[in-house]
């Protein structure tokens, strides 16, 4: 089965891990919304997304595989205090951004720090975590030129974001 491309989909989802802990939410006050086609979701919560009615709920179980990925121990570093910014204050638990030479940019968090030693982690916090997600599909319509033009959903509700890219 194809997944629409282009379409605006608005759904409610709470996502939890195995253990039942509530990761995120959408709360019920806020809907979700996301572009369809656009690798804006993960692949397999979208691919299933695709095949719910309007109004239904849906159980969704996603292996790490399916997820943000196996935790991987290469991903975890030691670099020098040095390395960071002048004036940075360091605290574990940190987000931070890494350049790479092409200029992409990656996501980190310091786990721990022992006096010049500073342990950065380049896992996605939910890595290796398997999760639960409940689904409510609200609505699905078709992306407007604007969105289109600018690759993502705008909000339903008169509720309007403004911005320039
Ligand atoms: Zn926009």
């Amino acid at each position: 089965m194809s997944v629409k491309s282009n379409q605006v989909v608005s759904i409610n989802f709470t996502v939890k891990d195995v253990e039942g802990n509530v990761l995120d939410s959408t709360g019920g006050d806020q809907p979700f919304l996301f572009l369809s086609g656009h690798s804006q979701i993960l692949p397999k919560l979208e691919e299933n997304i695709d095949q719910m009615l309007i109004g239904s709920k849906k159980e969704v179980t996603l292996s790490p595989d399916e997820a943000y990925g196996d935790y991987d121990d290469k991903a975890v570093q030691v670099v020098q205090r040095s390395e960071f910014p002048e004036n940075t204050k360091l605290e574990e638990g940190m987000d931070f951004m890494a350049q790479t030479p092409e200029g992409n940019k990656i996501p980190f968090v310091i786990k721990d720090i022992k006096g010049d030693e500073v342990t950065i982690d380049f896992n996605h916090p939910l890595a290796g975590q398997t999760l639960k997600f409940e689904v409510e599909l609200l609505d699905k319509r078709e992306a407007t030129q604007e969105e289109l033009s600018h690759g993502h959903a705008h909000g339903g509700d008169g509720h309007h974001h403004h911005h320039h890219h």
